[in-house]
């Protein structure tokens, strides 16, 4: 554990090379490197989106090998063709299997001829061996409408698991794969699976993504990489020294390891108080009222109003999964690393979490959690960025709602049921169907509004709309943009937002669309409200850039400083170190043109003004009632500057 190991793949080549990094120099990890070397080797940001230069950079921390729970986690690290700049979105479990690669990190570059299948395994001696294997794009097509009965990224795995069985079984991989949404559109997630190598089949609850950031679409339409296994059986550097930890533990906390996990994931794992667990157990009941439903439509409606569509979530959506997952079947399963917390909660083979099911239930008009489920399946299987799909599904049908848009003009069949104050739970059916066919449209690119999303995502279409349509927009007063929920970067960046109704997920931060901000349901002033969120941010950056699953944060947050002095013998300050390296994040935005731009949807503007009245943050409230653009260009100007001042130091 003194080095920190580099794989550098050329599939244009199908040579790779080996470099060793020290800590002691700064690199601690995936996104260190990945930073490094986008902007000092690669400068892919002089480089379109989809140059072979864009790397894909994924790595574990230096934690590895069992004895520290929730450190497993993949990072993957690249230029976002969504955001324009770099992002970063990680994987539960696989750093389990690719630790005995011998690997820390993998750097991806050039650009294979056919579609491209990498095998990076090692031997029981650590001698590394990568396969460079290909599939004709038809025969991938071929195997995505149908393999083993399975669709889309299923099917991609068992035709993995049938091609490279006796590898898979023998040295322990873990297939890293894309499906069709990363071949068609810039919203395709990486996705992964952890195997059960007895009867080689999927292990339930297992399915994950690094799904943010359009991961999945760079692979292949940059590097044309459609899967990689990853594994071995080299066992050096790995940390397992479980005394040392729990000693560690008993001192910082004056408990068990087992005692301080437990205490900590209560939340991801069963809270007996409210009687559910897991995100999606648990948010609904937490948030009720402000968690984001109709597009964020219901910041328009009065609590008495939103407290019923909380009901309606309860009944038809909430009740259905807590009645198996938390009483009757009770399968919780883990991401793939040894871990008590089985965070993952399984309906009917299906793993239920907060996001993707929130983003194609109730934030598109689908209450009845069978639909829901049926579309995640779908969409799953697909490979898309559900939160990014979830965004784009509600903001059509609320462009068709407000008349902006018939539905034959963007593709769809009927009108959809987005109006809060008419819906009936009933009208899900009819938004699942509506949902089915946009996701279908993303796919064929048979619409052309469809298409330029696909291509060129929701920012950049929002644009051309509202010019293709000025008369619309002038008649309905309302514009394509008004109507879209994301935080804009450069000319045509973007990045939708997680479920949350806070100014934190909208605050002009370097990255976005998950969770490196202060995301609670609150409004402050814009330079302590920037305070907390740089500091979330910073811990973030440390939690992705060691692997730790953010869900063991509790008790992970105060290890890691200890991990990296006496594991690692490095003297450095952790935070200083996440400042520096997040102010490189934003020297790369700047050098891709993709600085955060101030808010520029009434719905966004919307969604900051009405957190503040909720809250009853009289100062604020008042300023936005008074003249909300004045008031709303204060609170983002003030939040920027206190970021850029403290970035610049
Ligand atoms: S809490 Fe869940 S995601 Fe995190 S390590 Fe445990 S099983 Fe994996």
């Amino acid at each position: 554990m003194n080095k920190y190991r580099l794989c550098t793949i050329d599939v244009g080549k199908n040579t790779h090379i080996l470099e060793d990094y020290r800590f002691e120099d700064g690199i601690l990890g995936p996104i260190d490197l990945a930073i490094n070397l986008h902007l000092n080797k690669y400068k892919s940001y002089q480089y379109d989106v989809y140059s072979p230069l864009n790397a894909i950079i994924f790595g574990k921390g230096p934690f590895t090998g069992g004895a520290l729970i929730g450190m497993h986690r993949l990072t993957f690290i690249f230029r976002s063709p969504q955001s324009s700049t770099l992002h970063v979105s990680s994987v539960g479990g696989v750093g389990y299997r690719f630790m005995n690669s011998g690997l820390d990190a993998v750097s991806i570059v050039g650009k294979g001829r056919k579609p491209t299948i990498l095998v990076i395994y090692s031997e029981p001696d650590c001698r590394l061996n990568i396969v460079y294997d290909s599939i004709s794009k038809s025969e991938l097509e071929d195997v995505f409408e149908g393999f083993n009965g399975f669709k889309g990224v299923y099917a991609l795995t068992y035709y993995l698991l049938n091609r490279y069985g006796e590898y898979i079984r023998r040295y322990r991989l873990r297939p890293i794969l894309i499906g069709p949404a990363s071949i068609y559109t810039i919203n395709g997630a990486i996705f992964s699976f952890d195997i059960g190598f007895h009867n080689l089949s999927i292990r339930p609850g297992s399915e994950d993504s690094a799904a943010r950031g359009g991961g999945g679409s760079v692979l292949y339409n940059a590097h044309n990489v459609v899967a990689i296994l990853v594994g071995g059986l080299c066992e050096k550097a790995l940390f397992k020294d479980r005394k040392w930890v729990d000693e560690l533990i008993r001192q910082l906390f004056n408990s068990s390891y087992g005692d301080i996990i437990m205490k900590t994931t209560e939340k991801y794992k069963y809270s007996s108080k409210l009687g559910t667990g897991g995100t999606f157990g648990v948010n609904y009941i937490m948030y009720r009222d402000l968690i984001p439903v109709f597009g964020y439509n219901m910041i328009y409606l009065s609590r008495f109003l939103r407290l019923r569509l909380n009901e309606y979530i309860l009944k038809y959506f909430w009740s259905p999964f807590n009645k198996i997952v938390s009483r009757e079947s009770r399968n919780w399963f883990t991401c793939g690393e040894p871990c008590p917390v089985t965070c993952k909660k399984v309906y009917n083979g299906k793993k239920v979490d907060y996001e993707p099911f929130n983003a194609l239930g109730p934030y598109i008009g689908v209450f009845i959690f069978e639909d829901t489920l049926k579309l995640v399946e779908y969409a799953d299987s697909l490979g898309f960025d559900i939160i990014e799909l979830g965004h784009v599904i509600a903001w059509i049908f609320d462009v068709v709602k407000n008349g902006l848009l018939k539905p034959g003009e963007i593709g769809l069949s009927d009108h959809p049921r987005f109006d809060p104050l008419t819906y009936r739970p009933n009208d899900s059916h009819k938004n699942m169907e509506l949902a089915c066919e946009v996701i279908d449209g993303l796919i064929k690119k048979d619409n052309w509004i469809l298409r330029m999303i696909s291509d060129y995502g929701l920012r950049y279409t929002v644009k051309k709309l509202d010019e293709a349509y000025r008369d619309r927009v002038l008649d309905k007063n309302i514009s394509f943009k008004d109507l879209a929920v994301y935080v804009a970067y450069g000319e045509y960046g973007y990045m939708s937002i997680n479920f949350y109704w806070t100014p934190g997920m909208l605050a002009p931060l370097y990255i976005l669309g998950r969770y490196w901000t202060n995301y609670h349901p609150t409004f402050m002033s814009p330079e302590e409200y920037a305070a907390s969120s740089l500091e979330r941010a910073l811990m973030e950056y440390l939690i992705d850039n060691s692997g730790l699953c953010r869900f063991h944060r509790g008790w992970g947050e105060k290890v890691l400083p200890i991990l990296y002095s006496k594991l690692l013998n490095t003297d450095i300050d952790l935070k200083k170190h996440a400042l520096r390296m997040y102010s490189l994040i934003r020297l790369y935005s700047i050098k891709a043109g993709a600085e955060p731009r101030y808010w520029e949807g009434k719905k966004v503007k919307d969604i900051i003004a009405t957190i503040a009245g909720e809250i009853e943050v009289e100062e604020w409230a008042k300023k936005f009632s008074e003249d909300l653009e004045e008031g709303l260009r204060g609170w983002w100007s003030r939040f920027n500057d206190y970021i850029v001042r403290t970035l610049e130091g």
